[in-house]
């Protein structure tokens, strides 16, 4: 393998390490040194193997985030929906797509009205709105409603396809973080090879001395100056520590991610869904202006039936536990931080309803009176979510209830052991809710009733203060706060692909015990790369200046370098059972 790559490397012209390596090896049999040369392509490949393991991670990791595009479509046909590979998709079929998915096709928007994050084409993660006959491209994200689209091109005509092929294009070169790596081999290679030389000439000729002795020791120094070690410091300890991550169900997208998480400062929650369970309950349905309670939550059930949020299901299962039959919807439409909307066909007449909060229902053009403010105060005060329900009117009061996930009364404590000096709380919710439940968990810094862009700029703010932010949220709110952030962390749980997306971190056991253990293995991980980084160059520094007074034989020096390769190599397995 390494004679392979060195042979590559010659026809490419490139001197590198595998270069010097295989050289060495061929010296050594040349002066009747098999077993030298022999251990040393023996371990030389060991430790190219697993570098090549660790960069083939990193690769397929890259192209699992480039498999942007949906395997499957929601495709209308005559009984209703059905899910289809997207690769038999024809142009013109109808196909459904809910709030919070990907787009699978490029296609024309033929009913509901949505806004869209293109960030994929774009790189700006900035929301577009799109009505009926809009265009929507595959792989870019639908946010707020529900529509149908007519697919106006094949599954390998897209847009993204051709993204995808010029990146695979792309990526069959050389892997760009690795260039620097390469430079300085190819210089630290021209360099040993060229001091190898002198050694092996200049002394015979100098002092007429013994030609075999001076080669030799210039064989001796070609091993003993090959950076195999170097080399390998870095990249064994990080992907043994995303291999041990990922065990515990903690999904690192790049190594930069897994060293960055434990120098993280200030740590901010979402509420609902992160620091709940976000499995929210109806524990309050309060009709006002004559509506009944059974038919309160059948309209407000019918609008959160398109919607993903934690409060949505939590309505909707509460009207299925009460067997209540939830009414057909059109448009429904979710806007992330202040509610859902829809048209809703209910005993006979179809009447748009709205269920959200105060900020919503301000904004459509209600007052909210006394009588009402009143009712919701009570919930709140209770550490309740109150949402509104109405239509042309307000039509009632529904309150939920979301327990705090069972670790969440110590992470606070926890984060500050691991050197996060400041955790807050940053949720959507109204500020009495807030501060009842942040009161209850430790938290001191708490921001309320907060707009997803908000979200974000209190991040910025963060950042300002305390440089290194990491924010953890499992909403298509968060998910601009997540980007603002050093580190944006996910809950797996999160039924958003937006936020998976915009994540460089993903707890998938959505525990959040697993938040210290992943700053603690950070931690550890850049302690093993600096003890990994000063025993490599310790022992090369040996190896070189008993080369120099020429104190070592070819085979200790083998031993010596190959040996120094494999303890890095030891040291950082045992990241794999860091505990
Ligand atoms: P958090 O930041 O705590 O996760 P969100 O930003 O998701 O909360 O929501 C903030 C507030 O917006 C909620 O407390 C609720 O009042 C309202 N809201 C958001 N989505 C919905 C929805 N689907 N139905 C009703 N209310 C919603
Ligand atoms: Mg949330």
């Amino acid at each position: 393998m390494a004679a392979q790559e060195s042979f590559d490397g010659l026809r490419a012209y490139r001197l590198d390490v595998n270069v010097l390596m295989t050289l060495a090896a061929i010296g050594a049999a040349m002066i009747g040194r098999w077993a030298e040369g022999g251990t040393l392509i023996f371990l030389f490949s060991l430790s190219n193997t697993l570098e090549h393991y660790a960069l083939e991670r990193t690769k397929s990791a890259v192209r699992a985030l480039m498999d942007l595009r949906p395997a499957e479509a929601r495709l209308q046909i005559a009984s209703g929906t059905k899910q289809v590979p997207v690769e038999i998709l024809n142009v013109g079929d109808l196909i459904l797509i809910k709030p919070g998915e990907k787009i699978p096709a490029d296609g024309q928007i033929t009913a509901g009205r949505t806004t869209v994050d293109r960030s994929t084409f774009t790189g700006e993660s900035i929301p577009v709105e799109c009505d009926v006959r809009d265009e929507v491209l595959a792989g870019s994200l639908n946010l707020s409603g529900q529509i149908t689209v007519r697919v106006s091109k094949r599954a390998a005509d897209t847009a993204l396809a051709a993204i995808i092929h010029r990146v695979e294009q792309a990526q069959s070169g050389r892997v760009p973080t690795n260039t620097f790596v390469q430079w300085f081999g190819q210089r630290y290679t021209i360099g040993v090879l060229a001091g190898a030389a002198l050694f092996a000439i200049v002394p015979p000729l100098l002092f007429d001395g013994a030609w075999r002795a001076s080669s030799y020791r210039s064989l001796t120094l070609l091993v003993v100056a090959s950076p195999c070690a170097l080399i390998i410091s870095t990249p064994a300890a990080v992907l043994s520590a995303i291999g041990r991550a990922a065990r515990r169900g903690v999904l690192f997208k790049g190594g930069s991610h897994l060293l960055a998480i434990g120098t993280v400062k200030a740590i901010a929650f979402d509420k609902t869904g992160t620091l709940t369970q976000g499995r929210a309950t109806v524990t309050d349905i309060h009709p006002l202006n004559g509506a009944g309670q059974q038919d309160l939550l059948a309209l407000a059930a019918a609008v959160e039936a398109a919607s993903t949020h934690p409060l949505a299901q939590g309505i909707v299962s509460t009207a299925l536990k009460k067997d209540i039959s939830i009414p057909a919807v059109e448009n429904a439409t979710t806007i992330p931080g202040l509610g859902a909307s829809g048209n809703v066909t209910f005993k006979g007449s179809s009447q748009r309803i709205l269920v959200g909060n105060r900020r919503m229902f301000t904004a459509e053009g209600f007052t909210i009176d006394g009588v009402v403010e009143e009712a919701m105060q009570r919930l709140e005060e209770e550490g309740k979510t109150a949402v509104l329900v109405g239509s042309d009117r307000i039509l009632g009061v529904i309150a939920l209830e979301d327990p705090p996930r069972p670790l969440a009364t110590e992470i606070s404590q926890r984060l500050h052991e691991v050197g996060a000096h400041s955790i807050s709380m940053l949720t959507g919710d109204h500020r009495r809710v807030a501060v009842a439940m942040a009161q209850r968990l430790g938290i001191d810094n708490v921001r309320a009733e907060l707009l997803p862009e908000e979200k974000a700029d209190a991040v910025m703010e963060l950042m300002r203060e305390h440089r290194r932010v990491a924010v953890v949220g499992d909403g298509v709110n968060d998910a601009p706060a997540l980007a603002s952030a050093t580190i944006g962390i996910a809950m797996g749980g999160a039924k958003n692909d937006v936020v998976l997306e915009t994540a460089d971190v993903v707890l998938m056991s959505d525990d959040l015990s697993r938040l210290p253990f992943a700053m603690r293995l950070s931690q550890r991980t850049r302690r093993t790369i600096v003890q990994n980084l000063t025993f490599a160059l310790i022992v090369i520094a040996l190896l070189l200046v008993g080369t120099f007074y020429g104190k070592i034989p070819l085979p200790l020096a083998v031993v010596g370098h190959e040996g120094s390769t494999l303890l890095v190599v030891l040291n950082s397995l045992r990241l794999l059972w860091f505990r």
